[in-house]
């Protein structure tokens, strides 16, 4: 059996712990690989090796750094395929699924390679007389990343692209269910240049991350993940003084009006329901039909759930692959059951979905459930799998307020061809990322990415902007150079301008 080892100081290591968690190829149900659940010194070590690094890293130019960043982002293209094999192999969706991931994560990369001009700083000439004021932000020291199961890639490249062309070190703790991409990207950031220690990876599960978050030596931690546990990591971080940003779960609606165009919307809300097998925080799982767009839209999106080809992530003609473990698939049939029991309609039923020479594999059809109802399983619970609810309502101003009142914020979309339903929409919903004809609003890298509520502790999202604001912190210097001459002005009270 193939083991996964972490990655500390520019080395593989199996760590001090002889725990080790299953790795599964959800295709077949297979255990394809067992990988090390690092313990409490497994994390010390690699934050040891973090904090080793910091004081060279941190001084090293910009233009060293860039010219790492630059060198990664080539080897990070040039193994795309790789890496979106291995996503395949341990997540289940599909190989050009993967491979968008890995893009998508590259764009973050390409994004730190500006640092240069990211990290500017302010310059204020003369503030008083002879003298000038000027911030720069300085890095934090050793920081870490929590990341999910569903974007094995894109998820930690949200984070430690940002942190690194920041001067930090960083420690991964990576999903224990599809850890094999984040070891091979640590292996191209040692062939780009990147100095050993700066980056590394410590597999683990509960054990390693309250090793993290307890740890004297780690000042940041970026979590995503479900919202209990991020709420979690986000309370026991902040008590030990670190700056947390910890993203949590989704329930991301989709309004549909009754102008808006059937076929084009319910193309979309398909794709964005069952795409990664609606393992996506960004996934539509409640499609809010507005009046008399329902009956349409319900039989416009049943005809794209029917004819979604489920298959292996490595079949290239499969659209969607198997849901990520056993226990997934369970759970997501159970809240399939529920919605039934409790009176919804199942109209399209991915239940007992099995897929020719992979009859083991942890595979759920796309499912559609109309006449949800707010009170239901399938509308409280995050299903985090191929299913669409519908939920009626009779306006635009019932729909907003239906947003609103759940939990979560962090993505929703709105199809409709009136502009001032979009505005209305746009500036009435408590979420932070909308779309308007656009299913799966994830902001481009130069952007930052985050929701609200539920879906987020912290006060910065992720990359873009607000991620270089979290990794760094601001100096203000306020500088006066006397010529020999000069008289002193120094006085007791307050200093004002002059
Ligand atoms: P998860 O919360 O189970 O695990 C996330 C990370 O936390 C993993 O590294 C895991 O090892 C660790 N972890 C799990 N249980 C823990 C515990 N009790 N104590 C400490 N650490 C623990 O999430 P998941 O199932 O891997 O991923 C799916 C979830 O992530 C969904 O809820 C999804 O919405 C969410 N997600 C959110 C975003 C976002 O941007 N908001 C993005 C991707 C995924």
């Amino acid at each position: 059996m193939r083991t996964i080892e972490h990655w500390i100081a520019g080395k593989t290591t199996t760590g001090s712990s002889d725990r080790t968690a299953e790795v599964f190829n959800p295709a077949t149900g297979d255990q394809q690989a067992q990988v090390c659940l690092g313990s409490a010194a497994d994390v010390d070590a690699a934050v040891a090796a973090a904090k080793d690094a910091f004081g060279g890293w941190s001084q090293t130019s910009l233009s060293r750094r860039t010219k790492v960043l630059f060198a990664f982002r080539e080897l990070v293209n040039a193994h795309a395929g790789e890496i979106a094999e291995l996503i395949t192999d341990e997540h289940g969706k599909v190989l050009s699924d993967a491979l968008g991931e890995v893009q998508r994560g590259l764009e973050v990369v390409e994004f730190a390679c500006g640092i240069p001009s990211l990290l500017k700083g302010d310059f204020s000439d003369q503030v008083s007389t002879d003298v000038d004021t000027f911030s720069f932000r300085e890095p934090l020291g050793v920081v870490a990343g929590i990341t999910p199961f569903n974007f094995p890639a894109m998820v930690p490249m949200w984070m430690f692209p940002v942190a690194i062309a920041c001067g930090n070190t960083f420690v991964l703790k990576p999903s224990e269910r599809d850890p094999s991409a984040s070891m091979r990207i640590a292996e191209l950031w040692q062939q780009a240049g990147l100095p050993d220690g700066v980056f590394n990876v410590v597999h683990g599960d509960k054990e390693a991350v309250d090793a993290i978050l307890d740890s004297p030596d780690v000042a940041a931690v970026s979590f995503v993940g479900s919202t209990p546990i991020a709420r979690y990591i986000h309370e026991r971080g902040t008590a030990t003084g670190k700056r947390v940003q910890a993203l949590g779960g989704a329930k991301n609606h989709a309004i549909i009006l009754p102008d808006a165009d059937v076929d084009f919307a319910a193309d979309h809300l398909a794709a964005a329901a069952f795409g990664s097998a609606g393992e996506r925080c960004m996934a539509i799982s409640a499609a809010v039909a507005v009046g008399d767009a329902a009956d349409a839209l319900v039989a416009a999106v049943n005809d794209r759930a029917r004819a979604v080809k489920v298959g292996s992530g490595r079949d290239r003609d499969s659209e969607m692959g198997p849901v990520v473990t056993r226990a997934a698939q369970q759970r997501i049939l159970g809240l399939i059951d529920t919605g039934e029991t409790q009176g919804a309609a199942v109209t399209v039923d991915g239940r007992g979905y099995v897929v020719e020479g992979h009859e083991d594999g942890f595979f759920v059809g796309p499912t559609v459930i109309d006449n949800v109802t707010t009170d239901m399983d399938v509308y409280t619970q995050e299903i985090f799998g191929p299913v669409l609810s519908v939920v009626r309502v009779d306006d635009v101003d019932a729909a907003i307020t239906l947003v609103n009142s759940n939990p979560y914020g962090n993505g929703t979309a709105i199809f409709t061809s009136s502009g001032e339903a979009a505005r209305r929409f746009q500036r009435g919903v408590h979420v932070g990322m909308i779309g308007i004809n656009v299913p799966v609003p994830v902001p481009m890298a130069f952007y930052s990415f985050g929701g609200w509520k539920d879906s987020l502790f912290g006060d910065k999202h992720v990359h873009g902007p607000e991620g270089v604001s979290f990794y760094t912190r601001a100096k203000v210097v306020t500088a006066r150079w006397p010529r020999a001459s000069h008289t002193s002005d120094a006085s007791y009270h307050f200093p004002t301008s002059k």
